[in-house]
């Protein structure tokens, strides 16, 4: 049985509009053993009828039988296990990889096919000699001479070990004394083979053919047989995968081989890095920046830096955790007192009424009009110099007594007097006061924050009660334990009298509970208040007086809230986190603040993230042309390799390593880049507006779209280079 056979087998070539015949009805049968020499005059079809029996080019008609198997059914991928089984091709012009050394070409065979690189080593070298390019092996193909080009084609047939070499017009391009010995080294390989010789010069192969087959105008005229042959049979070439550690090797060498290829992709690459980063930087700066608009509805002090925090343990705050949240990075400032931070107090008098914060004293120097105040209940107040208030009542403000309403819920703080103003920018007033009233106001404001329920013989009320309304105040006349009431209370009790009976009380927020048992002592009303607790109240009504310490006892236990500032608000995400991990739950301002028009942000922040998508869409396109430009060079090297045996995978799979070690090089490099100049150790303040609040989430992210882009240029750009057979796309290229 013969290795091929063709039985009325005919290939035409459609281009375009016309269609024209590379060679027309063939009948031919091969067997292993023979040295076959096809001649004929150009354009007769002696490539072509080669070309479809290595299985680089397809027929249209007739059928092929190759080991005695019909192959019509034949698949792309049937082709190529067949090539690596069965063919080794030597070309006129030589195909080689001229940016690899002689000794490369030929391992690229051996790797293709699975090899390890310590069997390639020894292999290669024993090829070269029987080839005598030893001398030569560290040289790069592009420098060699004609001859010298076709042993390393020659090498690689050797290197492949296939039963069949095909071989078209292998001294087309050769002086007569190199043809000569390429030929006679061609006798001496093709011991067991089937060799198939296209060439213009008979006499040359005359010596060594066993067979001459003519050919004119697309068919064969004359099948002449020369001497005899030892016949053989076929031993398939038993091939491997590509291993995958090669696959990367070969990737790299790939990557680095052709300098200016190398630098231009790399060049493109660090381009579009750059586009990327830049692009992704204004995408997250305005949705940054719109992230600073807004409000919140529970928190007075709504500075952004500003993070609330309490303990996931739900426990009061202790010396070890300020000392914890001080070492904490990008913690600029602790307030231990939180609640102050959003107490709102007030004064009131006829048609005047002002509300601002508070702060203490201690931290204000000077005021701009009027004195610093010298006792405790005297107090500074500031504001904008041309507000409504300052303009048309400085002079009534200064000296004036009133009282220091909290919270809108027109219980006094205490009694004031404002001694001084002080003028600053922006709205709102600020009431400076002695560490005695804010402490009161810290009590008044924890006392807000919960529920008091008060219990009484068989009574309880709550402070929604309908019956009676009350409000527990601290005084230091009334003694420990006891506890001063109001006079409706006293119905509710046995005979219309509270006295000396028991006065439970319960109080209860989100972070504890307390309670305490009080004997009543004293009734108080509008006629004895000033006797007994030395203060002058209008209504007495719902007042009941305890003792300031079980006040404290109460009110304060610990505590449970504080609040820290940021140096960095670009970092927030990573402060908050980390203090998450050390225990404690935030509530971080930025975060929560709530915009007035969420779907309109909705809206733009989608808008943002279609032109980034088009952005970028559009930047690939443009790299997509620009590195098909650069690749077309590589064109010869990806069919060559298909030629030589490499699937489509294979090919498709080491030029995505060829351009995937480009940009991660590229993104490396910027991104160290970019690395220097926020640590500082390079100043340049394009990038550091770039990259400054860039955590590992938004360089992972920027690495993701690029790799995600690179693999889509490559697969695009291996898509088109691979869709026709090996030899068209080796044709179209040459
Ligand atoms: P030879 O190798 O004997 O010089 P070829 O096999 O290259 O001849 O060509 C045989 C015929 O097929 C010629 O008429 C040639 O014009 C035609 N031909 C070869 N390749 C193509 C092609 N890619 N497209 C169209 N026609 C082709
Ligand atoms: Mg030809």
């Amino acid at each position: 049985m013969s290795i091929i056979k063709l039985k009325n087998v005919s290939k035409f070539y459609r281009n375009k509009n016309t269609i024209s015949s590379g060679f027309n009805k063939i009948n031919l049968e091969l067997d292993m053993g023979e040295f076959v020499t096809i001649t004929g005059e150009s354009g007769s079809g002696k490539s072509t009828l080669l070309n479809v029996i290595s299985g680089l080019d397809s027929y249209e008609e007739g059928e092929m039988y190759i080991n005695g198997e019909e192959t019509s059914h034949y698949t792309e991928s049937d082709y190529e296990e067949y090539r690596r089984k069965y063919i080794g091709n030597i070309f006129q012009h030589f195909n080689l990889v001229n940016s690899y050394t002689v000794f490369e070409n030929v391992e690229l065979v051996l790797l293709l096919n699975g090899y390890n690189r310590s069997e390639i080593r020894p292999k290669v070298l024993d090829i070269l000699k029987t080839v005598g390019l030893t001398k030569y092996k560290n040289t790069k193909a592009s420098k060699l001479s004609g001859g010298q080009k076709q042993r390393v084609a020659i090498a690689r047939a050797l290197a492949k070990d296939t039963p069949i070499i095909v071989a078209d017009e292998p001294t087309g391009n050769l002086d007569v004394q190199s043809a000569k010995s390429i030929m006679k080294l061609l006798k001496e390989i093709s011991q067991n083979k089937l060799v198939v010789i296209v060439t213009h010069n008979y006499e040359q192969v005359e010596e060594y053919t066993t067979r001459k087959i003519s050919m004119h105008d697309g068919k064969i005229i004359e099948d002449k047989h020369i001497s005899s042959y030892q016949k053989c049979l076929p031993v398939e070439v038993a091939y491997k995968d590509l291993t995958k550690k090669n696959k990367l090797m070969l990737g790299f060498r790939n990557a680095f081989n052709i300098k200016t290829k190398f630098l231009l992709l790399f060049f493109i690459y660090f381009f579009l890095t750059f586009i990327v980063f830049s692009e992704y930087s204004s995408l997250r700066k305005t949705e940054f920046d719109a992230s600073l608009t807004g409000y919140n509805n529970y928190f007075t002090d709504r500075r952004i830096e500003r993070v609330v925090l309490k303990k996931s343990d739900a426990t009061p705050f202790r010396e070890e955790d300020y000392k914890k949240i001080e070492n904490i990075e990008n913690i600029e400032s602790t307030f231990k007192n939180d609640t102050l931070l959003d107490v709102i107090v007030s004064i009131e008098n006829n048609d005047m009424y002002i509300a601002g914060d508070i702060k203490p004293l201690s931290s204000l120097d000077k005021v701009d009009s009027g004195n610093m105040p010298k006792n405790k209940n005297e107090i500074v107040l500031a504001g904008s110099e041309d507000s409504y208030f300052f303009l048309f009542y400085d002079k009534e403000l200064i000296n004036k007594e009133t009282d220091l309403i909290l919270d809108n819920r027109s219980e006094s703080i205490d009694r004031i007097k404002i001694t001084g103003l002080k003028y600053r920018e922006g709205d709102g007033h600020t009431f400076y006061v002695s560490d005695d009233i804010l402490e009161k106001a810290r009590l008044g404001t924890n006392k807000n924050y919960s529920n008091t329920e008060l219990s009484i013989e068989k009574d309880t009320f709550t402070e929604e009660d309908s019956r009676i309304q009350y409000r527990i105040e601290p005084s230091s006349k009334v003694e420990k334990g006891t506890a001063y009431i109001f006079n409706e209370l006293n119905m509710y009790c046995n005979d219309f009298s509270c006295q000396n009976k028991k006065l439970k009380l319960d109080v209860d927020n989100i972070y504890y509970k307390s309670n305490l048992e009080l004997l009543v002592k004293n009734t108080i009303t509008k006629d004895n208040v000033k006797e007994l607790l030395g203060v002058k109240i209008e209504d007495t009504i719902g007042k009941i007086y305890i003792n300031e310490e079980d006040y404290k006892t109460l009110y304060d236990k610990g505590n449970y809230q504080i609040s820290v500032f940021l140096k960095d608000i670009k970092k927030s995400d990573e402060t908050l986190a980390s203090l998450q991990k050390e225990g404690y739950e935030t509530y971080s301002l930025k975060n929560n603040l709530v915009n007035p028009s969420q779907d309109v942000q909705g809206l733009i922040n989608m808008m943002r993230l279609i032109v980034f998508g088009i952005a970028t869409g559009s930047l690939f396109f443009i790299s997509y042309v620009i590195i098909k430009i650069i690749l077309k060079s590589r064109n010869i090297y990806f069919s060559t390799i298909r030629i030589l045996g490499a699937t489509k995978k294979t090919a498709c799979d080491l030029l995505n390593i060829e351009l995937l070690v480009d940009i991660h090089l590229a993104y490396l490099i910027f991104t160290t880049l970019t690395l220097f100049v926020k640590s500082g150790a390079i100043h340049n303040k394009f990038i550091m507006d770039m990259v400054s609040f860039f955590t590992f989430k938004d360089y992972l992210m920027i690495y993701i779209i690029l790799i995600v882009m690179s693999l889509l240029i490559s697969n695009r750009y291996s898509h088109k280079l691979f869709k026709s057979s090996a030899m068209s796309t080796y044709r179209e290229e040459v």
